[in-house]
Formats: C-alpha cells, structure tokens, sequence
C-alpha cells in the first residue's frame, strides 16, 4: 500500500465502473435524473473549504487518534454502490448486497475461528455491543454484566438501556482487567455476562480472555468479546504471548464484536456482531422455521436490531477483503503486524529519552502512551499539553489521555498519599496506518523539537 491512488485515478475507476453497472439495467427506458448544475458546483466547493477544518486524518504526520483511511477500493465500491443504494435490512431492498455481507461476515467469522456462527453488519461497534448484550439479557434475564474501567463507556450505557445491572471490574497496572478483581465480582454479584475487551480504546490493553474462559468453568456466565478497535490483531505474526493467548481464546466466546470502520479500512458505518450459536436468531421475533439462520435465503432484517442499513457498507467490505484477503501470511495481516512493530519502536525510542516516561508495559497493539518526566502528575500532564500543541504547530497531530498514574512504574514521581488513584495527562498515539512505521523519524523529529520547546 505505499503507492497512492490519486483522486483522478479513483475517480476513473469508478466511473469505469459505473458504466458496466448502469449497462445491466440498459433494457429499460431512459429516464431523467437530476443535474449537477453551476449551483451545484459551487456548494461543493464550500464544503470542500468547509472541510479543511479538520486534523489531516488521512496523513502519517496525523498519529493521534484511532482514525484510519478508508482503502481505495472501500471508497470505490461504495461510491459505485451509491447508485443503486441498496437497503440490507430485506432481500428485497438489495439482494446482490445481502449475498456479499452473507460472504463479508464469513469472512469475519473465519478469521476468528468460529465454526458456525449468526452474524451481521451494523452501523458501529456501539450497535453490534448493544446486540449481542440485547441476546444475553434475553438468554439469562435480571443477571449484571461486568466489564472493566477501560471497557469502552458504552458498556455502561448499554447496561443502562437494557436495564441490567452493571459492575465495573478494576484495571491492573498494565491495563488489563484485574482477574482476582473479576473473582471477587463473581462471588459477590449474579453476573451473567463478562464482557473482555480485546484492545482497549485508550491504550489498547488486551484483557486475558484465555484465563477469564478459567472462571468460567465455576461461575457459569456469557462471554462477550468487544474487539471493535482490536480484533483484526488477531492477524498479526508478532503479539506478546499474553495478548496472542487472549486471540486464541476467540473461539471459545459466545460473541464478539469487529468494527470494520476501524482497523478494516472501510468508511465511517461498518461495524459487525457475531454470535458463536446461531440459534440465537430465535430471540429476534419472527416467524421463519429455526432451520432458516443457515439458510442462503437469510434475511438480515430478521436477524438483526437495526433495520435500514447501507448495503454500499457491504460491498465496500467485501471488495476489501477480495482485495486484502484475511489471511495471516497476507498483506493486510503484514499491515497489522508492521503497525504493532511501530508502536514497539516508538516505545523503545521513548524509553530511551529521559525527557519522556513510558508505562509498566510496552505496546500490546499500535497504541503507544507516555507523558513527560516531571516530579508530579500535575507537571507531567502540563507538559504533556504543552508538548501536544507544540507537535501540533510543526504538524504532528496527537492524542492526550487522562490516565491512572499507576500505569507508570512506582517511583515516577514523588510518592504522595494519594498516588494510587492520580491520574496523568498522557500523550497518546494510535499508529494505525501502514506507513507510520516508515514515517518514525519523522515522527520522532518532530515530537523531539515539540518537547524541547
Ligand atoms: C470504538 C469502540 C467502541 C464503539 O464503537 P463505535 O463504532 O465507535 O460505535 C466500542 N468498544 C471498543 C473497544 C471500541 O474501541
């Protein structure tokens, strides 16, 4: 992926395209559809100025937030699609877009080793998590759900939405959730679903889901896998043994969660839910016989929360993964492990520098956080801010993070009473492009100079 497609050639491409679309519908008569006229054009024009207030996502110099271009091929066959806009709620509102989810969501299912499975596309990972804690209330009606402080927050309000009891499990000091913690919460509280988050939204922790499938066995609850940021590491060649262990443990759990619109290079609008039991799709009131869910006339809307859905996010996946098979030994699995490797090297480079500090552990994905070497929290995180505005005005775009001091090694700072529960201002940097393990030094340059000013 180190050559770039120019927007001309993207827009040809499309338009090629196009005409052997519009070609399969040429038996039928002409008819007039609207113009792009000189108002038009010019309104696009403002929105085009209009959005030049934003951080360059697109570019390697913006390593901040989890933002990732689509592919290419994603905005293409989304944009060819758009033509038709097919709705896969029904079959009848898209029949060739529900086919190539039928065979995008295989793919999923396939790269995490589930061997039968119901599963679809959603809007987002907040969707797909609401989906599959909707099928665990139902399965075991009144039990909690736990999950850990670094779950992501709409656990919380999912628990609040569905009405269950929700209990939040402490962190360790690498991020993950705390086991003995976990144990305790089980003995204590009916928890019917432990919800482990494999790549966490701020530091991209991944919770041991090979040792919580352990407590399992004596305290009989659901397991539902939020991997909406991290699940396609589970590609990658180089993960740490713990967090390889935790992907290994994937087909155990009863469901999980992929966004797409994160690490899969599709736009804004593709997340996934996968249910290990595909009798689930009982729970979705309707009338068609059980023997339907692994039938190729599946009708989505009947097996999913949502109804409308964009069918263009089907065929943008799914002409993805032609493209980038998910296979470990392909490029896109080669593209995750290059980004693992860059936030190992940022990692090294930080640790290295006394200006900075860096955390218990290094990197679990390609999400690296430090802050800078002071006496206090409270100096560490003005620094932090300043080095971030700094970094901003020679373009280097990053992330801040409030976080638990205790992440950082004991005697970072000055030891206060209250130093277990301080938190930091961090910097943070999500290196989820490809090419950002090619642009470390310059990278680098450039956080040096910001944190010298
Ligand atoms: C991003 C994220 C979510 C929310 O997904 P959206 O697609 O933003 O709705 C949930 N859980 C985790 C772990 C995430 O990283």
């Amino acid at each position: 992926m180190s050559e770039s497609t120019s927007p001309d050639d993207l827009f040809r491409r499309i338009a090629t395209a196009q005409h052997q679309l519009d070609a399969g519908f040429s038996h039928l008569p002409p008819h007039a559809e609207p113009v792009l006229d000189e108002a038009a054009a010019a309104i696009l024009q403002q929105a085009a100025e209009r959005l030049h207030d934003n951080y360059p996502y697109a570019h390697p110099l913006y390593a901040g937030q989890m933002l990732k271009p689509p592919h290419p091929i994603a905005r293409a066959a989304y944009a060819l699609t758009m033509s038709v806009n097919p709705n896969n709620h029904a079959l009848d509102g898209g029949r060739a877009s529900s086919a190539m989810e039928l065979e995008a969501v295989a793919e999923l299912a396939k790269m995490f080793g589930f061997p039968q499975y119901l599963g679809h596309l959603s809007s987002s990972g907040t969707f797909a998590n609401l989906e599959a804690l909707w099928v665990a209330k139902q399965l075991q009606p009144g039990r909690g759900i736990a999950a850990s402080d670094q779950a992501h927050y709409t656990h919380t309000r999912i628990g609040g939405v569905l009405g269950l009891p929700f209990v939040e499990i402490p962190s360790d000091a690498t991020g993950r959730m705390d086991l003995d913690a976990l144990k305790q919460a089980l003995e204590k509280h009916d928890i019917g679903t432990v919800v482990a988050t494999l790549g966490t939204t701020a530091v991209g922790a991944v919770d041991p889901l090979d040792q919580i499938l352990k407590l399992q066995q004596k305290y009989k609850f659901r397991i539902h896998v939020d991997s909406a940021y991290g699940g396609y590491f589970t590609l990658a060649q180089n993960l740490a043994p713990a967090a390889r262990a935790a992907y290994d443990s994937i087909p155990q759990a009863d469901s999980i969660v992929v966004d797409p619109h994160k690490h899969g290079l599709q736009p804004y609008g593709c997340g996934a839910v996968l249910f290990r039991d595909p009798s689930v799709g009982q729970l979705y009131k309707h009338d068609s016989p059980f023997t339907y869910f692994s039938s190729k006339e599946l009708h989505f809307g009947e097996i999913s929360l949502e109804c409308s859905r964009a069918g263009a996010s089907a065929v943008a996946l799914w002409a993805t993964q032609r493209l980038l098979p998910y296979t470990r030994d392909g490029q896109f699995a080669r593209d995750l492990s290059s980004s693992h490797e860059a936030a190992l090297e940022f990692n090294r480079r930080l640790a290295a520098n006394p200006a900075f500090v860096i955390p218990n552990v290094s990197p679990a994905l390609d999400i690296v956080f430090w802050t800078a070497a002071a006496s206090t929290p409270a100096e560490s995180s003005a620094f932090a801010q300043s080095i971030f505005d700094k970094a901003a005005e020679n373009n280097l775009y990053l992330a801040l993070a409030t976080l638990p001091a205790r992440y950082f090694p004991p005697g970072t700072w000055k030891a206060t009473p209250e130093a277990h529960q301080e938190t930091v201002l961090c910097l943070r940097s999500v290196l989820m492009k490809p090419e950002h393990l090619h642009w470390l030094d310059q990278i680098w340059s450039r956080l040096i100079k910001a944190a010298a000013a």
